[in-house]
């Protein structure tokens, strides 16, 4: 994005040098022939046609979709066909993103997948194989993580996943490990102070997302072009392309690092409760990994994780209580 700008500006400055050589005499000022051009769009950009239809407040029903399943324990004892199968296996194989930002990225030194969301899959593989480490990262876009627990192509989803009704349809849920709120974000100084400037406005957006049904919902007036992923909204909002972006202000927080242009502004527009992402049937898994949340909520790990990644979303709040079906 950045080297984007600096090779149009690069472009300018040969394009007067060559100008000025041209003119002949050296005191006539260069004639100035470059013309601007948008920059492209990121691969699989979509606009949301205004003429789709909107999504109504008939989300399907199924009570508080955070429950879930009581844990059993973690030691060795605990088992069942899933957690048996990755075992026999000896690596935990996790579904998330690699480039976002506070969550799941890269690290640049190490070349480790590091973040918050990264740090609980972490825990979740200490408790089961007995090494943070036996992990296979298999990376997901936002629109990809139920069909990928569907297809079981991997045993668990860690990726900033909102638990509803419409996705437990699809796939299951730990307990909730993480609440965030979905909120805008824009330029400083634009005049967008939340999603009721948004009206006439364009709006990126990760399809496959709470956040673009939210947006839809709450505010029809805004345009909205949605890409694969966060990071994707904003070199589109650095390059002017779109006025805002709008999704969980954890996400948007570690964007708005990377630009200190950019600021995460408004009331929250609905609250997201995040869980690990399991298939449809592994309730052995699903017991497990409450039983690693359960510990790391009561053993200080919880705290330390956030107070690594997210404290710039300022202190502690603690770690969510859990809520049991059984
Ligand atoms: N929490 C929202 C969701 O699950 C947005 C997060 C994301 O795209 O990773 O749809």
């Amino acid at each position: 994005m950045r080297a984007g700008h600096g090779l149009v500006a690069v472009a300018l400055v040969t394009v007067a040098l060559v100008g000025g050589c041209a003119g002949g005499s050296p005191t006539s000022l260069p004639t100035n022939t470059a013309k601007y051009t948008e920059p492209p769009l990121p691969a699989k950009v979509i606009p949301v046609l205004t003429d789709s239809p909107t999504p109504t407040a008939a989300a399907p029903q199924c009570g508080d979709p955070t429950a879930s399943l009581r844990p059993t324990g973690l030691g060795s004892a605990a088992g069942g066909p899933t957690i048996d199968a990755i075992r026999a296996r000896g690596r935990l194989v996790v579904g998330l993103d690699a480039g976002s930002n506070l969550f799941s990225f890269r690290d640049p030194t190490s070349g480790a997948i590091v973040g918050f969301d990264a740090d609980i899959a972490r825990e979740i593989a200490r408790d089961l194989l007995g090494s943070p480490d036996l992990i296979e990262y298999r990376t997901l876009g936002s629109a990809d993580r139920e069909r990928a627990l569907q297809n079981r192509d991997v045993d668990l989803v860690a990726k900033t996943m909102t638990i509803n009704c419409e996705r437990r349809q699809k796939v299951t849920f730990s307990t909730v490990y993480y609440r965030s709120n979905q909120r805008v974000l824009a330029m400083k100084n634009s005049g967008i102070n939340g999603i009721a400037d948004l009206a006439g406005k364009r709006v990126c957006i990760v399809r496959g997302t709470t956040s673009l049904d939210h947006m839809r919902h709450d505010q029809p007036a805004a345009t909205i072009l949605t890409v694969p992923t966060w990071a994707d909204c904003l070199v589109v909002l650095q390059q002017r392309q779109v006025d805002a972006a709008s999704t969980d202000d954890s996400i948007l927080a570690g964007l708005a690092a990377q630009d200190p242009y950019t600021a995460v502004v408004g009331d929250s527009i609905s609250v997201e409760p995040y869980g690990i992402g399991i298939p449809k049937g592994d309730d052995d898994l699903v017991r497990f990994v409450n039983g690693t949340l359960e510990r790391i909520r009561h053993d200080g790990t919880w705290d330390r994780i956030y107070r690594q990644w997210l404290s710039l979303l300022g202190p502690s709040p603690g770690p969510p209580a859990p809520n049991y079906a059984d």
